[in-house]
């Protein structure tokens, strides 16, 4: 029988290494198929960065895969900006740097820019082919702080991390600030900038566009709503990204990290505090409910509202809630705890 990405908004929350093994020996068995090809979505991060998902972890649930008979691979497209990512060969050198090598996974790891492209309702995004060509994927997500969506999780795995270099440029661009009438100097964008970058003169704010990744926080907290983004907020580009994205894969599952969860992203040497005790791995077959649960589980465990944008300014929720309802879907989720 076919097996489909099935929809639900079921997870299940797991806090022991070994627990994960043999949970996701029963739960890969009703997702994928013996003989499928499976796309091991992940960041191997930044040439420096200790806090990624480490090789070993990636290793044990690849033997998993490959114990039912699928054929895994690692995937990661390269990055945008200036580093040794932004491309194949510079990128496999890093990820070796970090431990991941065909011998320490013990499968192809797969760096490409290749991509076919889809339209959205304000741009167009050119999503990776490997993907696409692949029977599922897997999403192996390391959930931490961003300072452009507030977290990083399965969402965001797949809005930045499944776009070609092009795309990439074009979410941060997009979602960055165009300065209309009405300011009253109130200073709320100069106040909630992640990166510090605005400073208001002569009765209205200016931003030095080299240093502004685009986050749209600036749009979020003006008051009087005078800035608008160049083509939509950050958070909504790259939950469309990612919806698009999730419906042309063919089979899908996705596991949340939920250690080193660190200020910032992996794409940095350092990625700043540690901002919450590890708390396992939240997996499930729908990368909303997964992120939806780790922010539940997040928020619960450091009795934070929002743990993450106590130092990144950004909030965690508006890239997840645009997902939500780009998907017709509300933003509850059911936790089963194991462990
Ligand atoms: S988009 Fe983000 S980084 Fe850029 S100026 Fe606005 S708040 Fe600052
Ligand atoms: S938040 Fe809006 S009103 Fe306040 S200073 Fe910035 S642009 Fe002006």
């Amino acid at each position: 029988m076919e097996k489909h990405n099935s929809m639900t908004s079921d997870v299940t929350h797991i806090k022991d290494e070994d627990d994960l093994v043999e949970f996701l020996d029963k739960e890969f068995s009703s997702v994928f198929s013996e003989g499928d090809s499976i796309l091991v979505k992940m960041h191997m991060g930044e040439p420096g960065n200790r806090t990624h998902v480490t090789a070993q972890l990636a290793k044990k649930v690849i033997d998993v895969l490959e114990s039912q008979g699928c054929r895994p691979f690692i995937f990661d497209s390269p990055v945008v900006y200036s580093s040794p990512r932004n491309n194949e060969a510079g990128y496999l050198e890093s990820a070796a740097r970090n431990g991941f090598t065909k011998d320490s996974v013990g499968v192809p790891i797969v760096i490409s820019n290749r991509s076919e492209t889809f339209k959205g309702e304000l741009m167009a995004y050119e999503l990776c082919s490997e993907p696409l060509e692949a029977d599922g994927v897997l999403l192996l997500s390391h959930f931490k702080g961003h300072i452009c969506s507030g977290m990083g999780g399965a969402i965001k795995n797949v809005g930045m991390g499944c776009m070609s270099k092009s795309t990439k440029g074009a979410i941060h661009t997009g979602g960055e600030p165009v300065y209309g009438d009405g300011c009253t100097e109130c200073g709320a964008c100069v106040e909630n900038c992640p990166t510090d970058n605005i400073r208001l003169e002569k009765g209205r704010p200016f931003f030095d566009a080299s240093w502004c990744p685009g986050c749209s926080n600036c749009i979020i907290s003006c008051p009087e709503n005078c800035i608008s983004p160049k083509t939509a907020k950050f958070d909504f580009l790259l939950a469309e990204a990612a919806t698009i994205a999730l419906e042309k894969f063919g089979k899908s599952y996705a596991i949340n990290v939920m250690q080193n969860m660190t200020q910032l992203c992996d794409c940095v040497a350092d990625a700043g505090p540690v901002l919450a005790d590890d708390s396992g791995f939240v997996c499930g077959a729908d990368m909303v409910s997964v992120d939806i649960a780790s922010l539940d589980i997040l928020q619960r465990e450091t009795g934070s509202k929002d743990r993450f944008a106590e130092y990144n300014k950004k909030s965690s929720y508006p890239h997840v809630e645009e997902a939500a309802r780009l998907m017709g879907r509300d933003m509850e989720v059911t936790i089963k705890e194991i462990g």
